[in-house]
């Protein structure tokens, strides 16, 4: 095939815009050879037509031939170029064809099927584009014989409310999905050739078993169009219907906008995958009874239960879909069409000067975070939540009560309202409960739930799924509990219901505060006494918190200790401001001069307040103000002022209470005039990064003069240069070279940052708020 009298490559651009084909220089456009020889489309509407468009526009088929019913379809689709040539004769248009594409509503399938298997060739593939799949597979059995061993069902998860050729969109499939539900019968050859030509089409290939494809989408797309025509159709035919649509709102134009779609295409599938569809009608017809019943009841719990559940949902649904670039609308009839545009993994530029003033408050501390929902849900009366950390972690955790049967309410910019049941009012979970990639939440949760009177597994995501969990397991074990983990005692955990559980002593084999923590929440529901000691100090969040909700946690050295049977009391709590993220803007405005910032309301608990003692030790100007209790937790509000820092021997006993700020005090180390000295760190080698190897190498591309060792590093003070950095995920250190531009010469580019939104949610605003010179590309 050749465009132009100048041009003697072969090539397949003859579609392409005159302007295009004017410019071709021999040999500039030669395409690889197309997919497909001879495509047929059998019924050319807005599905088949769009195929035809989109096959043509990528140069898929060398020719591209309709078999359709009426003679006015045919001549539409080749005067839009759509196709090349069109029968009503559908043996005819299928001859020679290699793969023939039949998208017709699917209750005529069976007999176009028939009626074009006659002109089939040996080899020709046929694949289809019907919104149901069960009714298609019988219907291809009994038309297809031989053939049947080539023919791939599919379904193409896209679409509009108009239809017909006319509609036809080369690019309705980009960035769509596609699912194909091949049997036990279909040649995996065949199903691949149609997988290519949908994936060069630019659409995501999803593979399913038929019977779960269509209850799939009774639920996810037959049910909403159902319940949008059937709303419409009640209230238009009540008394004065335009009185109605008159005033009907957004929410009812949102609502019913897909009872514009084809109703002959929607009575075709309701009536097609009826017995999906009827069993998702009773599933909808129980959640609208009890929905009725609470309304009737007057019943506030039920109510706020079932909304904030679904609220929830949704809001991981749409987080999920944005995950998985599923984010820009498109208008569809048929299945929701949403397209890829989010921005997976932003770029930091920050360009060098500035200071840090005004006030800043940070997010709320991921421990505290975690515990108040907890102990929230097992206190009597309702507990209110402010400053809550909206991040993953914690929010997998409020899932996991939701699970559970709590009601809870918001989060809604930090507010939780969490409606206590009592530590015996927790309720089985329906399905297990994902704790996404919370270490905290399986590990407090194993304790918590091994005294409940049911069965429950947690499971978790990958990352997760790898880490140890026997190590709470084992003492739960000897008070009682009965519980299995997975391979190599990673998850899912399993904990069984109904087992006494009695208080036991136990020694801590390492200083950790989640395995202390499950202990003692295990303790709740323990006879007698659970006690604690911990090899070495570490956070106790959950001993301070349990007494904040009134429960009596005796503590002595290292030990603590509670008895179970007792009751948590429903509170008011202000999670405190996360000191760990409160570290940044420490360093931040330490190192630029003319800085004064106040950090509201930030948790100062002794385990935690390395990262002050450090700063103070290298001569910064920080000042707690307005020291306070708050649910158990001593707070403050931090006053910090540029100052010069010098370097310093950073004492060994401080490095396990600043263990997760040291990528910030790096960056204070290199701005201090002299030598910083780090060593007994060697836990910064296993965090979300190796934080002294990726650190160092961010320190080397600024030019800042460092030395590593094992357990450490040495680094010298001095004026360093902008550059780009490599932050392997790492949100800690992501922060702390954002914070560095304050004192660079040239601007830093720190790439891979998206896992700052998890910890930090706003940082980079809050951060350019407070006077950096910040921007996410
Ligand atoms: P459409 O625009 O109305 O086109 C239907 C085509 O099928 C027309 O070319 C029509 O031919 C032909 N046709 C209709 N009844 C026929 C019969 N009894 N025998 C032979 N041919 C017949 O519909 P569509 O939206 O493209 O839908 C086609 C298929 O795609 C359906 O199975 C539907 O379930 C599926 N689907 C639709 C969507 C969507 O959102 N629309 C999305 C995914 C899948 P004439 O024009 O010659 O009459």
């Amino acid at each position: 095939m050749r465009c132009e009298p100048a041009c003697d490559m072969p090539c397949q651009i003859r579609f392409a815009p005159r302007e295009v084909l004017l410019q071709c220089e021999p040999g500039a456009f030669v395409m690889p050879e197309p997919l497909f020889n001879r495509i047929a489309v059998i019924g050319l509407g807005l599905i088949g037509g769009s195929f035809a468009a989109a096959a043509r526009k990528n140069g898929l088929a060398a020719s591209i031939v309709a078999g359709s019913r009426s003679a006015r379809t045919l001549e539409q689709g080749i005067a839009l170029g759509v196709v090349d040539e069109g029968s009503q004769d559908l043996a005819e248009a299928v001859k020679g064809a290699d793969l023939v594409f039949v998208s017709t509503p699917v209750s005529a399938m069976g007999k176009v099927l028939s009626a074009l298997k006659p002109g089939l060739s040996r080899t020709a593939i046929i694949t289809d584009g019907g919104s149901v799949k069960g009714n298609v597979i019988t219907a291809a059995r009994e038309s297809l014989g031989e053939h049947v061993s080539r023919f791939v069902p599919g379904h193409p998860i896209a679409g509009k409310e108009k239809s017909g050729v006319g509609a036809a969109d080369a690019d309705l499939y980009r960035d769509h999905r596609v699912i194909l539900t091949p049997t036990e019968a279909t040649d995996p050859a065949a199903t691949a050739r149609v997988r290519a030509i949908w994936t060069a089409m630019g659409a995501e290939v999803l593979q399913m078993a038929p019977d779960y494809h269509d209850q799939v989408l009774a639920e996810t797309s037959h049910l909403p169009h159902l319940l949008a025509f059937s709303l419409v159709d009640t209230l238009a035919r009540q008394g004065d219907s335009t009185e109605i649509f008159r005033y009907a709102a957004g929410g009812f134009r949102d609502f019913t906008r897909i009872a514009s779609s084809d109703p002959l295409m929607w009575h075709d599938i309701f009536r097609e995958n009826k017995a999906a569809l009827l069993q998702s009608l009773d599933l909808f017809s129980d959640g609208i009874s009890r929905f009725r019943q609470a309304v009737s009841d007057d019943d506030s719990d039920a109510l706020m239960g079932i909304m904030t559940r679904a609220n929830s949902a949704r809001a991981h649904f749409m987080a999920m879909n944005g995950r998985t670039s599923y984010t820009r609308a498109h208008h569809s009839g048929d299945d929701t069409t949403m397209t890829d545009s989010s921005n997976a993994n932003p770029t930091f530029v920050v360009t060098p000067g500035g200071r840090l003033t005004g006030r800043v408050r940070v997010p709320g501390d991921k421990s505290m975070s975690h515990r108040s929902i907890m102990l929230g849900s097992l206190a009597e009366g309702v507990t209110r939540v402010e400053g809550f950390l909206e991040g993953e972690d914690a929010l997998a955790t409020l899932q996991a009560f939701r699970d559970m049967g709590v009601v809870i309410e918001g989060p809604h910019n930090g507010q939780v309202t969490i409606h206590g049941v009592g530590l015996l009012g927790l309720k089985a979970p329906g399905k297990p409960l994902y704790m996404g990639n919370s270490g905290t939440s399986m590990r407090l949760l194993t304790g918590l739930l091994a005294g409940q009177a049911f069965d429950v597994e947690l499971t978790g995501d990958a990352s997760l799924s790898k880490r140890p969990m026997e190590r709470v397991a084992r003492p739960l074990r000897d008070m009682g509990a009965q519980i299995t983990t997975g391979n190599e005692g990673r998850p899912p955990v399993r904990i069984r219901g109904g087992q006494p559980l009695k208080g036991i002593h136990y020694d801590l084999p390492m200083a950790s505060a989640q395995v202390k923590s499950a202990v003692l929440l295990g303790g709740l529901y323990a006879e007698g006494e659970t006690s604690v000691t911990e090899p070495a100090p570490t956070r106790d969040h959950t001993e301070r918190m349990l007494g904040g909700f009134g429960y009596d946690v005796r503590r002595d050295g290292a030990t603590s200790a509670l008895t179970g049977g007792g009751t948590l009391t429903a509170c008011k709590l202000e999670v405190p401001a996360d000191i760990s993220s409160a570290a940044f803007f420490l360093v931040g405005a330490s190192i630029a001069e003319g800085s004064e910032l106040t950090l509201p309301h930030v948790g100062i608990n002794p385990t935690r307040t390395g990262v002050i003692d450090i700063l103070k030790l290298m001569g910064a100007d920080i000042r707690l103000e307005n020291q306070r209790d708050a649910g158990g937790e001593p707070v403050a509000d931090i006053v910090v002022k540029s100052a010069p820092l010098k370097g310093i021997d950073i004492p060994e006993e401080l490095v396990p209470l600043a263990i997760d700020e040291f990528p910030a005090i790096f960056i204070a180390a290199a701005c201090a005039e002299g030598d910083t000295i780090l060593r007994g760190a060697e836990e910064l080698r296993v965090k979300e990064s190796d934080r002294i190897q990726v650190m160092a190498d961010g320190l080397a591309a600024l030019g800042v003069d460092h030395e590593v060792f094992e357990d450490g590093i040495r680094i010298s003070g001095g004026p360093f240069a902008g550059g780009e950095i490599q932050s392997h995920g790492d949100h800690r250190i992501a922060m702390s070279f954002a914070m560095a531009s304050l004192r660079a010469s040239g601007p830093i580019t720190i790439n891979d940052c998206a896992n700052v939104a998890t910890s930090f949610p706003g940082f980079a605003q809050l951060a350019a708020h407070a006077g950096l010179n910040l921007e996410v590309k």
